[in-house]
């Protein structure tokens, strides 16, 4: 084949795939050729070489044929698709080339990374969406459906896939595909739209997994179907052959879990922290995990937090008896420290990439089981729920397999499973036949040197072997003419020279004959033995799954046992007590101050205030991560806890990466608090970090406000809300069941000390002039900030200092009803007593705003342009208690354009 050939074929085979890359075999090497050849060079640091041919030059770069693995996987993680074309002979004798994998970031089987790896396929359909993930290297298969895209982005964030499938009509809704995408890292890949057709994706889903598993686990969603057909059919297409190890599916409802969006997810930090490390999470801090599979759980629990109590129960009931037991839990971590990672070892035995040594591993890791039963047995641990995961898979089973590969394999194998060598004596008699043969055969050899010694009196003869002389008597140059006559020259070196006699040829054949024979029977043996494993794989991932659970539930109580957390009482949503928290994160890099935090039904919303940095999104996280790890089945940081179980957590908190994804601020906070005020119901847990922060303090007040009555009357959900509106603490007067609380602050001489103690009632004052002090703003700012705080405080109201009119102009936020007036300095004395004028008015009232605009007509020429005036008009004909608070929202938006003049 010529160059041009190669090259054309490389061209062509290229045409056929939409991986971004392809390796081509040619002869010894995998080849990459022009552009693709210049992307190698660069991300993998190889040479390119120039091959010319016809006129033309192609930048080539290759890998030799058995290293290709970890330039595939270095290629992948970095995101790239590549397809792999092998070389085969025709029956006429030609080489041909064909595809015959795509190694994708979601396919990949020689992943390098210890957490979980999904696959992921998203459809949507009239209904919702169905979501599944795949991940091939564990054979884990997990299928739902979510009522909105939101739904699926949480979901999406919670599995973190390393590649998505959008279904087909995903693909052309921009702005469910650019939410999801939002969510996640995963590189999209478009596949076959055939795949996710409901008749084609039923059917392959039933041919995996049989018909009794489709109905036992209740996959009775079309969507949740078509997406795991898609899944299945682009593992199939891709060609890593792991499909059979996927034996495990599963279907979930979200409404089983913790409802938590993907916003939460990110705010509480539960698996990376706002900025995106690892370090400072949630579960970094609480992972002491010996295994990567119970890693792996612990991260799953963690983000997959659960409300049915009766699991919970029993996950705290073996957490409890493992932190008590610090002997035998030390032992159960010890033993396991033995395991490896027995499902992905299963996958590899499945899609026939496991080496001798890896089923090594598995007989090892089997052996982890019954040794983990000794370690239970006879302990305090022996009446936990412990035991009963121990004895969950199939024992005699794993011992059979075990015994199996105890049996089979050698103890030192060779990497390379073609070679011989990978089995023991007496585990298959025609081997044995063979390896005595073999082993004769090479003991004449390895004593041939010491016999021609004796026998013709030569001082320096070795026996060896080479490449190109095959085996050779070379003897010292000193003595090679006292050689006999059989012995025949083959080469003269320095100080030697090289011999072979005809017995030396013959048994040198008969080595080479029976080394072959023996590496062609085991690998056959092996591939046998292999397929026994790949059989068992549903048995290797139980066992597995169990040792991860075993490892998951000792860390949590290795954790709460060196950290002094507290087994939380489980109980009804209404209800969170907490004496003596702390945050699971910070505690563990502060000296924390606890505190205690108290709701029920009848104080379901507390609102916490205090100066800025006392730690009141401190307090609120700890309680939403407190609630969490309780859900999880772990101990809490408290001296006591008594934990409603929640259906969801929402939060909002500050803005951070939002703000780096360039959208606007404003409008990102009303779309969380919008969601939250949809989604959360009675029984959910509400963060509120500030509201109404990112526009005019106005503005920002009257939704703060709004949402407080919304969230207290209507939705009813158990809220923590922090807010620099000192205004808000009057609704505790008025919402019966509004609380107020604040993080102590000491000041004196102007230094304010934070006491990191809540405490009931609202903050006497706020203490963010003397934050600003301290910062160093000028003193004239600071001395005019004092003057207006002492004026809001005597007045209620602050003067404006206008630009053009000679009038300056009130503003006037009225505690009372919740309404901002607009009026001019002269009557403010007048209309801030009619204002207030119904103090125990929990609801706004229209009254107010009426005699607020009365004033605004009297002083409009003055210093109210007409912009002002339409906007105080509709403001005025909007009655607050018929319009939702999202109408609300959007109507002060707009109001607020009108007002800046950008109509
Ligand atoms: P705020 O929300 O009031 O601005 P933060 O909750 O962000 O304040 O807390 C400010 C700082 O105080 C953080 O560095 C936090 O780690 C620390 N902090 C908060 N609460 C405590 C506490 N109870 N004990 C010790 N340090 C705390």
């Amino acid at each position: 084949m010529t160059t041009q050939g190669i090259v054309g074929q490389f061209l062509s085979l290229k045409e056929e795939t939409d991986a971004d890359l392809l390796a081509m075999q040619c002869g010894d090497f995998y080849e990459f050729f022009a552009d693709d050849a210049e992307t190698v060079g660069r991300e993998l640091d190889l040479k390119v070489s120039q091959k010319s041919s016809h006129g033309s030059s192609y930048p080539m770069a290759g890998v030799p044929l058995n290293d290709l693995t970890p330039y595939l996987k270095a290629l992948v993680e970095r995101g790239y698709r590549v397809a792999v074309a092998d070389q085969y002979e025709t029956e006429s004798g030609d080489l041909r080339r064909q595809i015959t994998r795509v190694v994708t970031p979601g396919t990949l089987l020689e992943t390098s990374r210890d957490d979980a790896q999904f696959l992921a396929a998203v459809v949507t359909g009239d209904d919702g969406l169905g979501l599944a993930f795949a991940d091939i290297t564990t054979g884990q298969f997990l299928v739902t459906e979510a009522e909105s895209v939101a739904d699926a982005a949480a979901e999406l964030y919670r599995f973190a896939p390393v590649e998505v499938l959008p279904g087909p009509d995903l693909r052309t809704d921009d702005e469910a595909l650019s939410r999801l995408r939002e969510t996640t890292d995963a590189s999209f890949s478009l596949f076959s739209t055939e795949s996710f057709a409901p008749g084609r994706a039923r059917h392959a889903v039933r041919d995996q997994f049989g018909d009794a598993t489709v109905e036992s686990v209740g996959l009775d969603s079309e969507l949740a179907t078509r997406a795991a057909g898609g899944i299945l059919a682009y593992v199939e297409e891709t060609g890593a052959g792991v499909l059979r190890s996927m034996t495990r599916l599963q279907v979930y409802h979200a409404s089983d879990l913790l409802e938590l969006d993907a916003t939460t997810q990110r705010n509480l930090e539960l698996t990376e922290t706002m900025h995106g490390d690892r370090s400072g999470s949630l579960f970094d801090t609480i992972d002491h995990t010996v295994t990567s599979p119970g890693g792996r759980l612990l991260r799953e629990w963690l983000t997959r937090p659960r409300r049915d109590r009766d699991e919970l129960s029993r996950r705290l009931d073996a957490v409890q008896s493992l932190a008590s037991a610090a002997l035998a839990r030390e032992r159960v971590r010890e033993v396991l420290d033995g395991a490896y990672d027995l499902e992905r070892l299963a996958s590899r035995a499945a899609s026939g990439s496991a080496g001798a040594n890896d089923l090594l591993s598995v007989r090892d890791t089997l052996d982890v089981l019954p040794a983990l039963a000794d370690a239970i047995d006879g302990t305090e641990l022996a009446d936990s729920p412990l035991a009963e995961v121990v004895s969950r898979p199939d024992r005699d089973a794993a011992a059979s397999l075990q015994t199996e590969l105890a049996d089979a394999l050698a103890e030192d194998p060779p990497k390379t499973v073609t070679q011989g060598g990978l089995f023991q004596r007496g585990y298959d008699d025609e081997l044995d036949g063979l390896i005595e043969r073999h082993e004769s055969a090479k003991s004449w050899l390895d004593t041939l040197a010491d016999r021609e010694k004796r026998q013709h009196g030569l001082s320096h003869v070795t026996v060896d072997r080479n490449k190109t002389d095959g085996y050779y008597i070379q003897v010292g140059k000193s003595v090679a003419d006292q050689v006999p006559d059989y012995y025949r020259q083959i080469k003269t070196l320095k100080n030697s020279k090289r011999f072979v006699t005809e017995e030396l040829e013959e048994k040198e054949r008969e080595v080479l004959r029976l080394e072959e024979t023996r590496g062609d029977l085991e690998y056959d043996l092996f591939q046998d033995l292999r397929e026994r494993v790949a059989d068992r794989a549903e048995l290797l991932q139980n066992v597995g799954r169990t040792l991860a659970e075993v490892d998951a539930l000792a860390s949590l109580a290795t954790h709460a046992a060196g950290n002094g957390w507290t087994r939380p009482e489980l109980t009804d949503a209404g209800s969170l007590r907490i004496e003596a928290g702390r945050h699971p994160v910070v505690e563990t890099t502060t000296e924390f101050v606890p505190n205690d935090l108290h709701m029920d039904r009848e104080r379901g919303f507390l609102i916490v205030t205090g100066p800025n940095m006392s730690g009141k999104s401190t307090y609120m996280r700890q309680a939403a991560l407190i609630t969490l790890l309780a859900q999880v089945g772990s101990f809490v940081p408290a001296r006591s806890a008594t934990i409603g179980v929640v259906d969801g957590i929402y939060t909002r908190v500050g803005a951070l990466d939002e703000l780096a994804q360039g959208r606007s601020t404003f409008m990102v906070e009303m779309q969380e608090l919008s969601n939250i005020l949809h989604s959360a119901t009675e029984e959910s847990l509400v963060i509120l970090d500030e509201v109404g922060r990112g526009t005019a303090t106005y503005d920002g007040i009257s939704i703060a406000w709004a949402a407080t009555e919304y969230l207290h009357n209507e939705v009813r959900a158990k809220t923590l809300f922090a807010t620099h509106y000192h205004e808000l603490t009057t609704l505790a007067d008025h919402l019966d069941r509004v609380a107020n609380v604040h993080v102590a602050a000491d000041e004196r001489d102007g230094d304010v000390t934070f006491l990191r103690t809540v405490v009931d009632g609202p903050t006497d004052r706020s203490y963010g002039i003397h934050v600003a002090d301290l910062a160093g703003v000028p003193r004239p700012v600071v001395d005019r900030a004092g003057d207006v705080l002492d004026r809001l405080r005597d007045e209620k109201a602050i003067e404006a200092k206008g630009s053009g009119s000679s009038e300056p102009v009130q503003a006037v936020f009225d505690v009372g009803s919740g309404q901002m007036k607009v009026e001019s300095g002269s009557d403010s004395r007048n209309s801030d007593t009619r204002a207030g004028g119904s103090p125990e008015a929990g609801a706004p009232q229209n009254g107010s705003v009426e005699s607020a605009s009365e004033v605004v007509g009297e002083s409009a020429d003055r210093a109210i342009d007409a912009e002002t005036e339409a906007v105080l008009d509709e403001l005025q004909s909007t009655d607050v208690n018929a319009t939702s608070p999202i109408d609300l929202m959007a109507k002060v938006q707009a109001w607020q354009s009108k007002l800046e003049g950008e109509e």
